[in-house]
């Protein structure tokens, strides 16, 4: 009983998104689909902006991926940027949307290079959120 629970509890994922309400359904969805045996959720404003922008900030994140590893050994990490971010200043920021995505792209590799530093066994994987409802992957 105890170990059937303890199987249970083991989830395949910890995805880190932002707090923006509009993309929830999808991303919600979308990680549903990818990670059917469940997945342990971070939300913070900006996203990857929090692991590279702000010591406290990123102390606050390594923490919580750390205690997601520990309770539920997840394999992998989805870190999940999107377009039109208010922390980062909008689309309005950017010159037109090729350019947002790769800026987010960018910020994903940094993000995952930090990671891998931390969490070297797990896989690190990046995934962009369009107002379309779309979700590229980052590489
Ligand atoms: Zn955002």
């Amino acid at each position: 009983m105890l170990d059937q629970n303890s199987v249970a509890h083991n989830c395949e994922a910890v995805v880190l998104h932002c707090i923006d309400f509009r993309f929830n359904e999808e991303v919600d969805n979308y990680f549903d689909k990818r990670f059917p045996e469940g997945y342990d959720v971070i939300s913070i404003a900006g996203s990857c902006k929090g692991l590279l922008n702000d010591e406290e900030h990123r102390k606050f994140l390594l923490e919580q991926f750390q205690i997601s590893y520990r309770l539920h050994h997840p394999k992998t990490i989805a870190l999940v940027q999107h377009e039109d971010c208010g922390a980062y200043g909008g689309s309005k920021n950017f010159s037109d949307t090729d350019a947002e995505q790769k800026f987010h792209q960018e910020e994903f590799q940094k993000a995952g290079k930090l990671l891998s530093g931390d969490f070297p066994e797990m896989d690190i994987k990046g995934y962009y959120a369009k107002l379309s409802r779309e979700i590229a992957t980052l590489q």
